[in-house]
C-alpha cells in the first residue's frame, strides 16, 4: 500500500528489521502515519525550524515531522535496532534528517541544532518527565527551544496544565506555567499504540514566554514549591516551618494565610512568597 512518503508502511517497516517492542525502553509506537502528521502539525509551521525528536523508534513521528515540512530534524533514539530504519527516512528526505544513537538524558544536542528549535517527543512516562523538567530549568532563559510538543500519559497531561484548587495541581504545574503557556492539543486512546499501553495519552503544547509570568529566582520557587507539595495536605505554615523561623509572617507579607494548603495557592502568590526570601 502506498504511503503518503513512498516509503513502506510502518507495519512492514517493523517486521522488515524485526523490531519487536522493548518494554523497557517504553516502546509503545505509533503506525499510523496520518496520525503522525496530525501530531507533527500541533507543534506549528516547521519550515523554519530544527526540530529535535526524542525517541523516533521506527520513524513514524519522524515522517510526519518531515512530510509536513520541517527544514531539518534532529532524532536521539537509544535503541541501536531502529538505525537501520531511520537510515531509510533520512535517504527518502536528503540533508532533512539526522540521526544520534545515544541516551537524550546524555546526549548534548546543541552542537547539533540551528535556530529556531522545535521539540517534538512520543516518549517513555520516566524519560518524558525528566527532560521536560531539564528543558524548563535551564541556567538562562529564554531556553534554546520555542516549544515543546509532547506526549504524555494523560493523567501527566492534566498535572502540567492544572489550575490551583484542582486533584492535579502540583509542582509540575507551577514550574510549567511559570514560563510558559501550556494546553493539550491531542488526546489519544491506548489502541493508537502498538503495542497498546494500559493508559490513555495526551499531546501537551508548550510554548515559552519570554519572561516568567511573576518575578522570582528560579531556585528558591523550585525549592519552595516541592517542600509545599511534599505535604500538600497539611498547612503552609506546618509544611514551609523548616525553611524560615518567622515562615507565617512570611506567607502573610505574600498575601497567602498560614492555615491554606499548597494546592490552593496560585503561581503569582508563590512567586511573592519566592521573592520574599531572595530580597
Ligand atoms: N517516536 C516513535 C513513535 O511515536 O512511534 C517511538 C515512540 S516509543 C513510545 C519511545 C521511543 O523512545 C522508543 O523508540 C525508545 O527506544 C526511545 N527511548 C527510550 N528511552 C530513550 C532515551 N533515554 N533516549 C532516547 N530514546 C529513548
Amino acid at each position: 500500500m502506498a504511503t503518503i512518503d513512498g516509503l513502506p508502511p510502518l507495519r512492514e517497516v517493523i517486521r522488515a528489521h524485526d523490531l519487536v517492542a522493548k518494554k523497557q525502553l517504553g516502546q509503545n509506537f505509533l503506525l499510523d502515519l496520518n496520525l503522525t502528521a496530525k501530531i507533527a502539525r500541533q507543534a506549528g509551521d516547521l519550515s523554519a525550524c530544527d526540530v529535535l525528536e526524542v525517541g523516533p523508534g521506527p520513524g513514524g513521528l519522524t515522517r510526519g515531522l518531515l512530510a509536513e515540512g520541517a527544514r531539518r530534524v534532529l532524532a536521539v533514539e537509544k535503541d541501536a535496532r531502529c538505525l537501520p530504519a531511520l537510515e531509510e527516512v533520512a535517504a527518502a528526505y536528503p540533508g532533512r534528517l539526522e540521526v544520534i544513537n545515544g541516551d537524550a538524558l546524555e546526549v548534548d544536542v546543541l552542537s547539533h541544532l540551528t535556530p529556531p528549535v522545535r521539540v517534538v517527543a512520543n516518549l517513555p512516562y520516566n524519560v518524558g518527565t525528566e527532560l521536560l523538567i531539564r528543558w524548563l530549568t535551564p541556567e538562562v532563559w529564554p531556553p534554546f527551544w520555542e516549544s515543546l510538543t509532547l506526549m504524555f500519559q494523560k493523567e501527566v497531561a492534566e498535572r502540567i496544565v492544572a489550575r490551583p484548587r484542582t486533584d492535579h495541581y502540583g509542582r509540575l504545574a507551577l514550574l510549567v506555567q511559570w514560563r510558559a503557556e501550556a494546553k493539550i492539543v491531542l488526546h489519544l486512546p491506548p489502541e493508537a499504540f502498538t503495542p497498546a499501553p494500559k493508559v490513555h495519552s495526551s499531546v501537551v503544547h508548550i510554548t515559552r514566554l519570554a519572561e516568567p509570568r511573576f518575578p522570582a529566582d528560579g531556585a528558591v520557587l523550585s525549592r519552595i514549591t516541592a517542600m509545599a507539595f511534599n505535604q500538600r495536605r497539611k498547612m503552609l505554615r506546618s509544611s514551609l516551618k523548616a525553611l524560615a523561623p518567622d515562615i507565617e509572617a512570611r506567607l502573610e507579607a505574600a498575601g497567602i494565610a498560614p492555615t491554606q494548603r499548597a494546592e490552593e495557592i496560585s503561581l503569582e502568590k508563590f512567586c511573592a512568597l519566592a521573592r520574599g526570601f531572595s530580597a
